[in-house]
């Protein structure tokens, strides 16, 4: 099957709806008992509606009786049906009654009736905690983590790939944290080298968070879903059927598919390390058949484990270079803010130095401190901000200084890569 139509030179998602995409993509589905091109089509228009180029209506009316047929279900998100819970004040409960009719027509009929369509059904992923939650935990932690207005509330991150040292970790933290098994590389820190340099350089690759993620455009339960209340993207593991469409509609290959029972047992698992304030199971790694990526540890952001872990992420604790930092991005005095306010007055300092002073300037740590996020020009909104050089289409995988082996890890980026996982640009 060659569906490549998005051959426009001007066309950002060109460079990834290649046939060898495609041709991963269907190898990785076929290994599912769901519907292979299905999940291809929806995954490539998914990425083209959050590139601006269809619109979310049509998106939805394209799929909508495949979906139903394949999974008996269609609990696609549209973004009517979010903005209709956000303006009940992020009450699912409170949305539907709006919607439900006086003779109590059923919520299901009566959501359609209103125009919002069979994909706001599944509401709870959308709901706020507040609204959701009986008994919330530590919830002046939380409430302290949003001060003002739950609405400015994001969390994200700032990664410094100036200050990385390859170290790995930050890959060694997030896997005792999640209790992911080998492989499962929620973290992973690609160490690669450009054509025309010596220098090492390193790629350090989690989740993007995405305001407009594609992988819940996909996902038939709404199993993967955006939490109204922080902008985390998670997993509701309970809920998640593992038809893994998600997986190939994310651009940044970030999800690992739970093949067969954990490493890690549940027992060995904290209670505090599972649950969200919602009472939604998202957080540790996911059992059996269903899917898994970087959560931004919400046990912490929920204050499940402690006020003083509010805000705070396990790569992050671990990382002695003061490379990731982790906070709210819609707050100008956040840590990640105020790190990239520091890293500009910097560089602005450094360019005047360079005037005055070339050879002080080239010494400078940060002198190519530039910041991008990945895979913009596509989109998806993501809420990680690097510092430093963003790889080139030429650049190659080394080995880094301190191997997955070294750290009792394995390292799974060739599985990975058969698997359509992105390289930030770095080839093998
Ligand atoms: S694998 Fe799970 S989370 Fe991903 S699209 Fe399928 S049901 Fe949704
Ligand atoms: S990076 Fe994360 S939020 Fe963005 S599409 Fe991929 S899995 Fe979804
Ligand atoms: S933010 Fe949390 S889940 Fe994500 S890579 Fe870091 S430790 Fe792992």
């Amino acid at each position: 099957m060659s569906t490549d139509d998005s051959t426009h030179t001007d066309d950002p998602l060109a460079a990834l709806h290649t046939d060898e995409w495609e041709a991963e993509m269907e190898e990785l589905l076929e290994e599912t008992d769901h519907d292979t091109e299905l999940g291809i089509e929806m995954a490539k228009d998914a990425q083209r509606l959050v590139a601006g180029q269809i619109d979310e209506e049509e998106f939805h009316a394209k799929y909508h009786e495949a979906v139903i047929d394949e999974f008996g279900v269609d609990d696609r998100p549209i973004d009517d049906a979010i903005d209709t819970v956000k303006e009940a004040g992020g009450d699912a409960a409170a949305a539907l009654e709006a919607f439900e009719d006086d003779d109590g027509t059923d919520r299901r009929d009566a959501m359609k009736k209103f125009g919002v369509g069979a994909a706001a059904l599944s509401l709870a992923g959308w709901a706020t905690a507040d609204a959701m939650d009986d008994e919330p935990q530590d919830q002046a932690a939380v409430a302290a983590a949003q001060e003002d207005d739950e609405d400015d509330l994001q969390w994200g991150m700032v990664i410094d790939l100036d200050k990385c040292d390859g170290c790995l970790a930050c890959v060694v933290a997030c896997e005792q944290e999640n209790g992911t098994g080998d492989g499962e590389n929620w973290m992973y820190v690609f160490a690669y080298e450009e054509e025309d340099q010596d220098d090492m350089n390193y790629l350090v690759r989690t989740c993007q968070m995405c305001s407009d993620a594609p992988c819940e455009k996909v996902c038939p339960t709404t199993a993967r879903h955006t939490r109204s209340s922080d902008g985390l993207v998670l997993t509701d593991y309970d809920v998640c059927i593992g038809c893994r469409y998600c997986q190939v509609a994310c651009p940044y290959g970030v999800n690992y598919f739970q093949w067969g029972e954990p490493e890690t047992p549940m027992d060995e698992i904290d209670d505090n390390h599972t649950h969200d304030k919602r009472g939604q199971w998202v957080d540790s790694r996911p059992p059996r058949g269903v899917m898994g990526k970087c959560t931004m540890c919400p046990s912490r952001q929920d204050g499940n484990m402690g006020d003083d872990m509010v805000g705070t992420t396990a790569c992050e604790d671990a990382c002695s270079m003061d490379a990731i930092h982790f906070g709210n991005m819609e707050d100008p005095d956040s840590d990640p803010n105020q790190y990239l306010e520091q890293v500009r007055e910097e560089r602005a300092s450094a360019n005047e130095l360079q005037d005055d002073d070339a050879d002080e300037w080239a010494d400078r740590p940060d002198h190519t401190a530039s910041t991008f996020r990945l895979l913009e020009e596509i989109g998806t909104k993501p809420n990680v901000v690097f510092v430093g050089n963003e790889p080139s289409s030429d650049a190659e995988q080394v080995e880094g200084p301190v191997s997955y082996e070294d750290v009792g890890q394995v390292d799974n980026r060739k599985e990975a890569l058969d698997d359509g996982t992105f390289a930030g640009g770095v080839t093998e």
